[in-house]
């Protein structure tokens, strides 16, 4: 490809072309909609649509769809033709206004956690303009959020969206405090760094466990890991590097900004980031990159991975949620500013992020879990399951120095007091950089790393928005009116940080001490999802979403039973999965094996002048394991079918992760060092060291 900047976005219906085929009294009202969010009107919509279909049909489209991001966590589309009837047998292709910015489909199948009967199967979607629409597969994707008829979120968009409007409301009230009241919007950006395993098609299809769960269940270490190191920023394989090139490049076809692309720690694991966007488009495009990374991989014979965690005991995958705040006119809220003024604003911004953080710990947590993410979190690859802030050494001497009242030690030796006139310039070093932290501070952004790799980033971005908007919200009511302004500014900060320090932890997020620390300190330390899930719906948590409308009541609670739901249908998923592999594969190829070595048992017994000490060693071997591979299995089986007479969600969540969660470790356990003393030729599934090698 050589003219990329000709082919950046060439199948986006993006700005350069609604500036050239709509008319300027359209495109005005549009671009108005887009940046300022108001209404749509729709004799306008109209000739949007007619413009967008021209466009389409001829870059071959022949269908449209409202593209959204129901419950599920993935994208969902249905596709119309544009064929319309006319007279003489004849079609004509059409696009109406209506059509696209409204669509009903048939709702009745996606997941809403009691929020729409099944008999009341009517949802719709609606256009959300400020995500352009695409072009994917001959079809007109238009992005859209999802609802009820009766206005109930059923996506994870909508809410996004309204997470957004929080945030800005907020932000720009304490914006004109500073006297910035010529900011028409203000919009969170985020960047998400994507990790993934690419492996052969081949060795995929030979292992249930993957094409079912998408992890392995069983596999002994190979005998090669990841321990020495050698394949984080290495040099890319061939193969791999084809599939990242046409990735890149389809991904630049739909204006994605795809920048950054690497090997990472674990063999066969890589990961791509993107230059960062507005937020909900940057979560459309994240959704985009995972779906075309999985279907560009299948053009090129390979897998694509985005599980948590495919390996035991090899790096799972993670993604990093790069946020921060800005305004329309491209100021970052973040940035230390260059006049003593200006770094009070962004003091106040800082320590909002920071109480927000400490405020809603539970609730970022809850944003990413899942049962892949269980794997994780708190697994030494990973952050833990605790919520902390990393802020740097010099950021964290300054706040240190607020707190206490005392000078300012750093290399400017200012005296730290917040008024208008003293104020040190602020250390723009992004580079001292903490890899455990869950949440970093990188010299201008927040980085959240506890994000897992399949989680659509709208849940984490969700959470942060409205619980900064909250804290916004809090500091805005009590400056709105003072007097003293920059002083009252300088004692919130103040308190700010006194009451939230807890939060903020610069050590090794890694280290097992830290846990202990983080109890003393009072910090939440939800394991598993179960029992992040139990802290979702608390007084608190609800009333920081409905106060910031974000969601109802009602929509909360159904997004607690779609979640337990998931978690519950997961792990019964991969039990299932689990029991009917030991039971298809793995004991007939072990009694097989076992078979052979009995008999040569029998027929060298009879020979007395041999030593049959292998053989017979290796006999008893197998069957002590053999019987603890049958009770373990029966442990299994038992349990799969003891919880299913649980009715409560939250207690069946628990169960499947108390009682059938372990039993499928211990069951893992045994056939995995069954696998260690099986000769290949028996064993019914690739190898760990046969998938992770299987890219050459
Ligand atoms: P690292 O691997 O060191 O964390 P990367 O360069 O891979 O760094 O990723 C950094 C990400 O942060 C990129 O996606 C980048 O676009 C994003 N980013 C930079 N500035 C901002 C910002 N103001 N808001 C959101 N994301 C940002
Ligand atoms: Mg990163």
């Amino acid at each position: 490809m050589r003219d990329i900047p000709g082919v950046f976005g060439s199948l986006v219906f993006g700005d350069s072309v609604m500036r050239s085929r709509l008319p300027k009294d359209i495109y005005k009202a549009l671009q108005k909609t887009i940046s300022q969010g108001t209404h749509l009107e729709l004799d306008v919509a109209n000739v949007v649509a007619s413009a967008m279909k021209d466009w389409a049909t001829e870059l071959g489209a022949t269908h449209f769809t409202h593209w959204f991001q129901p419950m599920t966590g993935i994208t969902a589309e249905k596709h119309d033709s544009f064929i319309s009837p006319v007279d003489g047998g004849k079609i004509i292709m059409e696009f109406s206004g209506k059509e696209l910015v409204r669509g009903e489909p048939d709702a009745s199948s996606f997941p809403s956690g009691g929020l729409r009967a099944t008999f009341e199967a009517r949802g719709y979607t609606a256009w959300d303009p400020t995500s352009y629409a695409f072009i994917k597969d001959g079809t007109l994707c238009i992005p859209t959020a999802f609802c009820s008829y009766s206005g109930e979120a059923l996506d994870k968009k909508t809410p996004l969206l309204r997470s957004m409007q929080a945030i800005d409301k907020q932000a720009r009230r304490i914006l004109r405090l500073f006297g910035n009241g010529e900011v028409k919007r203000v919009t969170t950006t985020v960047g998400p760094e994507q990790e993934y395993f690419l492996i052969s098609k081949e060795v995929y299809i030979k292992r249930p466990d993957l094409i079912y769960t998408g992890r392995t269940l069983f596999g002994a270490r190979p005998p090669k890991g990841q321990e020495l190191e050698d394949h984080y920023f290495g040099a890319l394989k061939p193969r791999v590097s084809a599939f990242m090139k046409e990735l890149d490049e389809e991904l630049w076809k739909l204006g994605i900004l795809a920048k950054t692309k690497h090997n990472e720690v674990a063999p066969a694991q890589h990961e791509l980031a993107p230059i960062f966007t507005t937020t909900n488009i940057a979560t459309d495009h994240n959704q985009l990159t995972m779906e075309l990374m999985r279907k560009i991989a299948d053009k090129h014979g390979l897998v694509c991975l985005l599980h948590e965690k495919p390996f035991a005991g090899i790096n799972g995958s993670g993604k990093h949620n790069n946020w921060s705040i800005s305004t329309d006119a491209g100021a970052n809220l973040l940035e230390p500013g260059e006049t003593p003024y200006d770094n009070a604003q962004f003091l106040l911004f800082l320590v909002a992020v920071i109480k927000a953080v400490d405020d809603y710990q539970d609730l970022m947590r809850i944003s990413v879990a899942s049962a892949g993410n269980d794997h994780r979190l708190g697994a030494n690859e990973a952050p833990p399951a605790v919520v902390s802030i990393f802020l740097g050494e010099e950021l964290n001497d300054i706040l240190t120095a607020i707190d206490t009242g005392a000078a300012y030690q750093g290399k400017e030796k200012i005296q730290m007091e917040i008024g208008a006139t003293v104020l040190p310039h602020f250390p723009k070093d992004t580079t001292d950089r903490n890899r455990t932290s869950p949440f970093a501070f990188t010299g201008n952004k927040f980085e959240f790393r506890m994000l897992g790799s399949t989680v659509s980033i709208a849940e984490p971005n969700i959470v942060l928005n409205t619980a900064v908007a909250e804290v916004l919200s809090q500091f805005a009511d009590k400056l709105e009116g003072s007097s003293d302004f920059i002083g009252d500014v300088a004692k919130l900060v103040k308190k700010t940080i006194r009451n939230h320090k807890r939060i903020i932890f610069n050590g090794n997020g890694y280290d097992d001490s830290w846990i202990e620390d983080a109890r003393e300190r009072g910090l939440s330390n939800l394991k598993t999802t179960p029992e992040a899930l139990a802290a979702f719906i608390t007084k608190k948590n609800i009333e920081l979403f409905t106060k910031n409308d974000v969601y109802t009541a009602k929509e909360l609670e159904s997004r607690h039973e779609i979640f337990l739901e998931n978690y519950a249908k997961t792990i019964n998923i991969e039990a299932l999965t689990m029991i009917d592999l030991v039971n298809k594969k793995v004991i007939p190829a072990i009694i097989t094996y076992e078979n052979e070595v009995a008999e040569l048992v029998r027929l060298k017994g009879k020979l007395s002048a041999y030593d049959n000490s292998l053989e017979d060693g290796l006999l008893a071997r197998i069957s002590k394991l053999t019987a603890s591979l049958a009770k373990k299995l029966a442990e299994l089986e038992e349990e799969t079918v003891a919880v299913r007479g649980i009715t409560d969600s939250a207690k069946l969540a628990a169960a499947y992760r108390e009682r059938v969660f372990s039993a499928m470790n211990e069951l893992r356990a045994v056939v995995d060092e069954l696998e260690l003393i099986t000769p290949a030729k028996y064993w019914p599934m690739p190898s760990y060291g046969e998938i992770l090698y299987s890219v050459i």
